[in-house]
């Protein structure tokens, strides 16, 4: 799984967004970050915002 803390994107927030691949969490952050920041995602906003995407292990995996 993959994961991104909005608060590392800098808003003080404790939204944790978790996807499969670092594509569906942009359109996680993105959905996130309009409805409730309410600020539209630019290009740049999403290249850093992917560079702060991490991989997250589980304990369960096989
Ligand atoms: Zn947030």
């Amino acid at each position: 799984m993959k994961i991104l803390r909005c608060c590392d994107a800098g808003f003080d927030c404790d939204h944790v967004i978790r996807a499969a691949s670092e594509e569906d969490i942009l359109w996680e952050v993105v959905d996130h970050v309009q409805d409730v920041h309410h600020i539209e995602v630019t290009v740049e906003m999403a290249e850093q915002v992917e560079g702060l995407i991490q991989e997250e292990w589980t304990n369960d995996e096989p």
